[in-house]
């Protein structure tokens, strides 16, 4: 791919992306929708993450009554929490509130969903309610397999964070950091695929190593993978090696990477041949759907939820739509530009079911930005569609950032980065 038509395409992606979309979408007026269907129909959503406020957003937009479901009374994105640990980023530059998408008519009920009821087409609320619905939107992001690592549980994570959601474990980790002394070993034990935000575990050991580099310049950081290779990962090994020489050291499956078992009282980490100790240790674990999908049985054996590619309705339970980490999109990655992209499709999928209307042929797109350092940015981006296997890559459209590339170039994808930041944010809950 030309640098221009990739220029040109992540700027699309990054910046007017939202828009254009909402246009392909034909959910563009509430007056038009107003005109048609069932409009009395009642869609709730559960989660007001990427996936769910976007659909909520967009079905409002439609002139669809909808709930949203959120225990949380703002949302922290797990999307640049790794420059909070970095030290680049605040938590408060990454917290929306849901102001905005309640002033447009969604109403946002701060609770939990602890049952969903797919024969009786109801949710039960932590608080005691019961909500009836026509269909339903399921998007509560991933939870985590707690026993998959000897040693390891929601206990262990106050000691060695995950901070693989976004919030209080995110602000414990960068504490560990700022706590460490200069010449200790920063552990990152790396998921098993599939996980959410395929660069995220190389991400956050940029920013660590940037962090460190800057504040304690004596100090490792240690990746222990259970995987032989990663996203972008030609870029980030030359990244890392241009920043920050040998800081950063991964170790693969195929060498022993694998973590079986950790130890919080002496903090060491049991890889396949070596045992390791580390001054702060940030243990990602295996992932599944969101708990409230497993206990709903929307899940299949893989842990994640089978759907129609076009429409995210359940392939176990219809009138229940599941979108963002929780699905199983296809060749779709789980990232919050896919949940947003992917929430839209929903939304006008249900839209046109309500309506009686024809669902329309649909296409996604994804970019995810990863910095290397505050100044240098890489990327990888990709146009889907669903065809008979399922969702797929367009062939020859989206890419990564090329392997040679100016400083301005990396720089210049730091920006955009940016710009990507503040335009899906207010895309979702703006
Ligand atoms: C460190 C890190 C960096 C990342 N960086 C990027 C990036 O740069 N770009 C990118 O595109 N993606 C990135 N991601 C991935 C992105 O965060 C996720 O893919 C995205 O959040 C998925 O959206 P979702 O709606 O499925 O889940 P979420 O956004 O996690 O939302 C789930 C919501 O559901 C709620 N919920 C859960 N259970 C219930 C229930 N029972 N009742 C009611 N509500 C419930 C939760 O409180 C939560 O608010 C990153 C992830 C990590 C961890």
């Amino acid at each position: 791919m030309s640098r221009i038509t990739r220029r040109d395409f992540l700027k699309f992606t990054g910046g007017a992306g939202a828009a254009s979309t909402l246009g392909m979408l034909g959910i563009s007026s509430t007056a038009h929708a107003a005109k048609h269907g069932n409009m009395g129909a009642h869609v709730v959503v559960v989660g007001g993450g990427f996936g769910g406020a976007t659909c909520a957003k967009y079905l409002k937009r439609a002139g669809i009554n909808v709930t949203l479901i959120e225990p949380s009374t703002k949302f922290v994105t797990c999307p640049f929490s790794n420059y909070v640990l970095g030290g680049t980023h605040k938590i408060e530059n990454i917290t929306h509130s849901y102001d905005a998408l309640r002033n447009s008519g969604v109403k946002v009920v701060r609770d939990t969903v602890t049952d969903i009821d797919a024969a009786g087409k109801s949710v039960k609320l932590k608080g005691g309610k019961t909500l009836k619905y026509d269909r339903l939107v399921v998007s509560p992001g991933i939870d985590f397999k707690w026993d998959a690592i000897k040693g390891y549980s929601e206990q262990a994570s106050q000691k060695m964070p995950h901070a693989w959601k976004a919030g209080p474990q995110t602000l414990l980790l960068r504490k560990q950091l700022e706590n460490m002394k200069d010449g200790g070993t920063f552990i990152l034990v790396a998921p098993p695929n599939p996980f959410r935000c395929p660069p995220g575990p190389y991400e956050r050991a940029s920013m660590v190593a940037y962090y460190l580099k800057n504040h304690k310049p004596k100090s490792k950081v240690l990746i222990l993978d259970p995987k032989d290779a990663f996203s972008k990962q030609g870029l980030f090994q030359d990244g890392w090696k241009k920043l920050y020489g040998n800081m950063i050291e991964w170790v693969p499956g195929k060498a022993g990477g694998k973590v079986s078992a950790v130890d919080t009282k002496t903090m060491t980490v049991t890889g396949e041949l070596d045992k390791f100790k580390g001054a702060v240790v940030n243990v990602i674990p295996a992932q599944t759907a969101g708990s409230i999908a497993l206990k709903a049985g929307l899940a299949n054996e893989s842990g994640f939820c089978p759907v129609d590619p076009k429409t995210f309705e359940s392939k176990i339970h219809k009138g229940i739509h599941v979108i963002g980490d929780s699905s199983i999109a296809g060749a779709l990655p789980k990232s919050g530009f896919a949940a947003n992209s992917e929430a839209k499709m929903c939304a006008s999928a249900i839209a046109a079911m309500i309506k009686g209307e024809p669902i329309a042929d649909v296409s996604f797109v994804n970019t995810c930005y990863s910095l290397i350092a505050p100044n240098y940015g890489i990327s990888v981006a990709g146009v889907y569609r669903v065809t008979e296997k399922g969702i797929a890559d367009v062939p020859g459209a989206g890419g990564v950032s090329p392997k040679e590339a100016t400083d301005t170039f990396r720089e210049e994808e730091a920006k955009y980065a940016l710009g990507w930041y503040a335009s899906i944010t207010a895309d979702t809950w703006g």
